[in-house]
């Protein structure tokens, strides 16, 4: 998919005047961005009813809209009565809606000196967040914006510049990540992911060496779950795993990354009733890939390991069975209760293999694990599962600052009781559907070290929508990408 162009200028090309809306030397539509005092000082000598200029407005709670008719020459002028983030970010929204319905192609967005350049970025991301849409149509395609170049009145600071470079950069990565959900399993398999993953990580010289581990050679250095997972599909499952070297003077690996990425979940063996949606269960994969573009792009300076757990989970005669026995990496027995808890058995190996080989301090891991955090908390939060509250609460701070929420959710003992079997360490499954959230958290909890922190974080509800949530479209919305990399840049 191609994106939006996206340019950010600090020379205001006339003063915000009647010189904006009277030039109508260029085709480019122009939307002007004001506080409303501002607006209404500007419209007043003009008045409503003016022949030389025609307003139309359209008031909607905290957000006046006047359409500015000059010389066949339309200019949208938007105007918020409060700069409160939420206002911006619908104003984001309805300004995209207004300039769609003309089917404008490039529009030029004039910020008025009352905004604050800290607020103004509330706007353009959900402005960049809606102007979206998937879709795979030759013919009657969606009408989107192909251009966006904001001019601020405001000279831009030291601090303003790399501030919404960042949120450019977050919002770019998200986009990213929904085109990589959305594209359909017969076309997104195991080795399309690993080639994307590889294409994003060729753009950087930090990343020294890119491993992949395929296959047969999964069960052979003891990796016997993750292949179990994937050894039914036709195309082989594979583990994807190196660091990014963002910080060569330390040996320390700060954070690992960690994406459930299965292709298509046909549920196994315990073949599922409906599993259409089920090519967006490799959604957390994704999200590591839109992490790891951004990341690059940012050129943070931390060291992070990123690893990818990749299969299809499907049926044939190879398949793994319901009761089947097998040693993980850790050397925990696991009795498979249900082959369609697959998603826990490729993060448990990835886990302890990535611990082995690089000893994070943090993990987080993104997986639309199971569907039953969404009856807890909806389709608007994660659902956090962790072993150290206080990075669950900056993960939640983080996410905040991004306008996407997420909530802890316990791993009690009976938790971690209910996933013991009576013939093996471990069973996948707990004897039914009560706490599966957290009993699936508790069965990863066993396979992370003393004294490295891990956050779990479960979202199938707000990754892929039934109906947009503006500024998400419906079907993946990319959530998580812009919490994660706000946290990473903020690490301390
Ligand atoms: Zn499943």
């Amino acid at each position: 998919m191609e994106y939006t162009e996206f340019v950010l200028s600090d020379e205001f090309a006339v003063n915000f005047s009647s010189e904006i809306l009277e030039d109508t030397s260029s085709d480019t539509t122009r939307v002007i961005l004001a506080g409303e005092e501002r607006v209404r000082s500007y419209l007043a000598p003009y008045g409503a009813e003016s022949e030389e200029i025609n307003f139309v407005c359209n008031h909607l709670e905290h957000i006046s809209f006047f359409w500015s008719y000059h010389g066949g020459k339309k200019t949208l002028i938007a105007a918020c009565k409060d700069q409160k983030d939420l206002y911006l970010r619908n104003l984001g929204v309805q300004v995209v809606d207004q300039l769609l319905m003309l089917k404008t192609k490039q529009v030029d967005i004039f910020v008025d000196k009352d905004i604050i350049v800290e607020k103004a970025k509330h706007f353009i991301q959900s402005a960049l967040l809606w102007n979206y849409k998937f879709e795979m149509k030759t013919r009657g395609k969606t009408h989107l914006l192909s251009e966006f170049n904001f001019k601020f009145e405001r000279p831009l600071t030291n601090e303003d510049l790399p501030e919404l470079d960042f949120y450019k950069t977050a919002v770019f990565s998200t986009l990213m990540v929904r085109d990589m959900i959305n594209t359909r399993a017969n076309v997104a398999t195991p080795e399309y992911m690993e080639k994307i993953i590889r294409h994003i990580s060729s753009s950087t010289d930090k990343i020294p060496s890119f491993n992949v581990i395929q296959g047969k050679e999964l069960e052979e250095q003891g990796l016997e779950i993750f292949y179990s997972v994937g050894k039914g599909a036709a195309i082989d499952p594979r583990l994807v795993h190196f660091v990014y070297k963002g910080n060569p003077d330390s040996e320390d690996i700060e954070y690992a990354i960690v994406g459930k990425g299965i292709t298509f979940d046909a549920g196994g063996l315990n073949i599922k009733l409906k599993p259409e949606d089920m090519y967006c269960d490799k959604t957390g994969a994704c999200t590591t890939a839109g992490i790891l573009k951004g990341v690059i792009e940012l050129e943070l300076k931390i060291n992070i390991c990123f690893a990818f757990a990749i299969a299809e989970n499907s049926v044939d005669a190879n398949s793994y069975r319901p009761s089947d026995i097998y040693k993980s990496y850790k050397g925990l027995t696991v009795e498979i209760a249900n082959t369609d808890s697959e998603g826990r058995l490729v993060l448990i190996d990835t886990f302890s293999y990535i611990q082995e080989q690089y000893n994070p301090k943090r993990i987080i891991d993104l997986a639309t694990l199971t569907g039953t955090t969404m009856i807890a908390l909806g389709d608007k939060a994660n659902g956090l599962f962790t072993n150290d509250e206080e990075f669950a609460k900056a993960y939640i701070t983080r996410g905040k600052e991004m306008h996407e929420n997420s909530w802890i959710l316990p791993i009690f003992e009976e938790h971690k009781q209910d996933m013991i079997s009576d013939v093996s360490d471990l069973m996948n499954r707990g004897p039914d559907t009560k706490g599966h959230s957290s009993r699936a958290a508790a069965f990863m909890l066993n396979f992370i070290n003393e004294g490295t922190s891990w956050l779990h974080v479960d979202y199938y509800g707000p990754a892929h929508l039934k109906s947009a949530n503006p500024p998400h479209p419906k079907y993946a919305t990319g959530f998580n990408t812009q919490t994660v990399l706000n946290l990473l840049r903020k690490h301390e």
